[in-house]
């Protein structure tokens, strides 16, 4: 982002966060998306529409919100989640900056105050009555109360804010780290495989292992999810051990995992597949309820090398067939043999 972008998308941050206190919208990253999209006027249709619906209801209901998000903004995400941490990461900063500053503005204040204090016990000695001094004083006094006061409610003001972005930088953390990390297993997920690969897509050398636990919904029908989910787990666990030299692991869908193995060749990709094999097989899961053990676990593998030219999606086909070939010829293997 240059310089200028960062500004810009500053100056919108500044305006988002009061809109959302003033319409009582709760700092949630959809919402805040909705508004900053708004304050940007990225798109006039969605300035029409909130500007529409505010005329209509209320504070805005999260159904209206939801709608407003879906049609504007889920399709062509203006709203990049990467530049809105920038901006609140800066907006942070001077919120802390400004909290010091007026902190320091109210003891300079004070300190004008003592001097004018002594400057009125000089001008007694020249012979103001004591009366005069004294209201003098009081006024003094009232003036520097109101100021404090009023600093005060500002300085707290702003800390509400700080806590709120702060609030609102996690949640945005959060709801990055759900879009690309799958709850069960905490692998990454199929989003992030896709990213992953494209990014790849000109590599050479990079090999693709499809990881496929066999028979699996008799493991569901016979011990039940619960049991199914600990299984999965475990997988991911040996998957995620047994990576090295970069290879990455995803789950990839249901019972199936995939693994990049970047600048590698054949052999020793099929060999991270067999030991991964070897490790699936020596899964033992405990059942917690009767204390038995479910073991006999066993998975099929199918390896593709991304080809020159290939995409990412032939390269899924291409070792979805290896692993179909590996079902076929009666599961717990890795195929191509060589
Ligand atoms: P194969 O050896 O041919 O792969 O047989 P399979 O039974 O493993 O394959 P199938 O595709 O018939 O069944 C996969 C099952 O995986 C069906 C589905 O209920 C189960 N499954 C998918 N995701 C989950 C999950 O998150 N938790 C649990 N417990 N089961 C899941
Ligand atoms: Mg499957
Ligand atoms: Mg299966």
């Amino acid at each position: 982002m240059s310089d200028k972008d960062f500004e810009i998308s500053f100056s919108h941050l500044k305006q988002t966060i009061p809109l959302l206190i003033k319409h009582k919208v709760p700092a949630l990253p959809l919402n805040y998306a909705l508004w900053y999209t708004y304050v940007s006027n990225e798109s006039p249709e969605l300035k029409l529409a909130l500007d529409d619906a505010l005329q209509q209801d209320r504070p805005l209901s999260e159904a209206k919100t939801k709608e407003l998000y879906r049609q504007y903004l889920s399709e062509n995400q203006e709203v990049k989640a990467w530049e809105l941490r920038q901006s609140l990461e800066a907006m942070l900063i001077e919120l802390t900056q400004s909290i010091n500053d007026t902190h320091s503005e109210t003891t300079s204040f004070k300190t004008t105050m003592d001097s004018c204090v002594d400057n009125l016990t000089k001008v007694e000695k020249e012979g103001l009555s004591i009366e005069e001094v004294m209201t003098l004083v009081r006024n003094l006094v009232k003036e520097t109360q109101k100021i404090r006061r009023s600093t005060m409610s500002f300085n707290s003001a702003l800390s509400d804010a700080q806590v709120e972005i702060t609030a609102l930088r996690s949640q945005l953390e959060q709801s990055q780290q759900e879009a690309l990390y799958d709850a069960l297993t905490g692998l990454s997920n199929r989003r992030y495989f896709d990213e992953e690969l494209a990014s790849h897509a000109v590599r050479p050398n990079l090999f693709l292992i499809i990881v496929d636990l066999d028979h699996f919904k008799k493991i569901n029908d016979n011990y039940g999810h619960i049991m199914g989910d600990l299984v999965l787990k475990a997988t991911a666990k040996k998957l995620q051990a047994a990576c090295r030299d970069g290879a990455q692991a995803f789950r990839f869908g249901g019972e199936e995992f995939a693994i990049i193995v970047p600048n590698s060749n054949f052999s020793k990709a099929r060999g991270l597949a067999e030991t991964m094999r070897r490790a699936i097989e020596k899964i033992a899961v405990k059942d917690k309820r009767n204390g038995e053990i479910l073991g006999d676990i066993s998975a099929s593998f199918g390896i593709a090398e991304l080809k020159k030219g290939m995409n990412p999606l032939a390269l899924v086909e291409s070792a979805d067939k290896q692993l179909y070939e590996a079902k076929h010829l009666g599961r717990n293997r890795v195929m191509p043999m060589l």
